[in-house]
């Protein structure tokens, strides 16, 4: 691990200094066992976090990045991470040979590992009318890749849903028929979990399309995202029944969905094994777009305080939701 100012040298599974000291981290908070197909949730790293006095009576803002492995979860949740911490500041995005750091870009500390990691930092922000709210970011990561990983999988991507106020699934390049399959198997596990069924049991739900080549048909950005999605999602009667159904639960499951695509960083970001984050070696036309989505979903007037059974939840509160999702899939 190299030191930074934003994780102080500390390796996300070895934190072991208590946040408050300003020590900050990605934490495994759910861990995989991949032989037993169980999940581990550390209790007390969570309990650290969220009973903080300056964060527990606080409404959380749950922020998770979802999908597999090698997509630029971590990449992106490092500038959220930038973002965050400087609040405010129109120069969030950083200097042109800063090097990037947070999630990723920590050599041979970062481990693939299914689960869910948790900035260790919980960011308190105050919303335009004047009430504060503490922000959490997840990485929630996994394969979908064998009978028995997809099932282990909608567990997980069920639980990080659930604890969500905002889950953005992170595609590869396009949305395929596979990704709304495994979309609508967790978001089932989910609905089964909850003990009463609301109409609508999650709440926003952001496709992010990386890598997308086709700008000419749908734009970069939100608007074009939205007009693609919209279209991806539409229910046709000529369409499979399979294929209408997946349609209509995703529908059905969040209150509000949305699309944004990105485009491709650049070579360098994707091949060069050197690379480490630095705004000069990523395209313009990425970084433009970054700018644009980074603040629909962490901008203090953006932000989405985390509801369960139609109120808004404090950290405190998450906590014990979190131990009550966890026994369920514990069995
Ligand atoms: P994660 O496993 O999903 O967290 O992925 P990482 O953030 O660690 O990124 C995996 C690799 O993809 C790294 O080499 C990044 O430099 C690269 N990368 C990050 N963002 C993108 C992107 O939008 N497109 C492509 N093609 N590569 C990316
Ligand atoms: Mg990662």
């Amino acid at each position: 691990c190299t030191e930074s100012p934003h994780n102080d040298g500390v390796c996300g599974a070895e934190l072991t200094s208590d946040p408050r000291l300003g020590v900050s981290g990605a934490l495994q908070i759910v861990l995989s066992d991949e032989e037993q197909h169980r999940f581990s949730l550390d209790d007390e790293a969570l309990e650290r976090m969220l009973l903080q006095e300056r964060v527990k009576d606080l409404h959380a803002v749950v922020l998770s990045v979802a999908g597999a492995f090698r997509k630029g979860k971590s990449f992106l949740l490092d500038f959220l991470l930038r973002y965050m911490y400087s609040q405010g500041s129109d120069a969030w995005l950083g200097g042109d040979d800063e090097p990037l750091t947070g999630f990723t870009w920590r050599g041979g500390c970062e481990r693939e590992t299914t689960g869910i990691q948790a900035w260790s930092h919980v960011f308190v922000v105050e919303k335009p009318d004047g009430s504060k709210v503490a922000v959490l970011l997840l990485d929630t990561q996994g394969v979908f890749d064998s009978q028995s990983t997809i099932r282990d999988c909608a567990t997980l991507f069920a639980l990080s849903t659930m604890i969500s106020s905002v889950q953005v699934y992170n595609l590869s390049q396009n949305v395929q028929e596979d990704d709304l399959q495994h979309l609508q198997l967790f978001t089932e596990y989910g609905r089964l979990a909850m003990e009463e069924i609301y109409l609508k049991p999650f709440q926003s739900l952001m496709f992010l399309i990386r890598d997308w080549s086709y700008p000419y048909e749908h734009s970069f950005g939100l608007e074009g995202g939205n007009e693609f999605l919209e279209k991806r999602l539409q229910v046709k009667q000529n369409q499979h029944e399979e294929l209408q159904n997946v349609r209509k639960h995703i529908n059905s499951c969040f209150s509000k969905i949305s699309c944004f695509l990105l485009p491709h960083p650049g070579l360098k970001v994707a091949i060069n094994p050197h690379f480490d984050g630095r705004l000069q070696d990523i395209d313009g036309e990425f970084k433009r777009e970054l700018v644009n989505l980074v603040p629909l979903l962490l901008a203090p007037e953006n932000l989405v305080e985390k509801e369960i059974s139609g109120s808004k939840v404090t950290c405190g509160d998450l906590l014990q939701y979190f131990r009550a999702y966890m026994k369920i899939y514990q069995g």
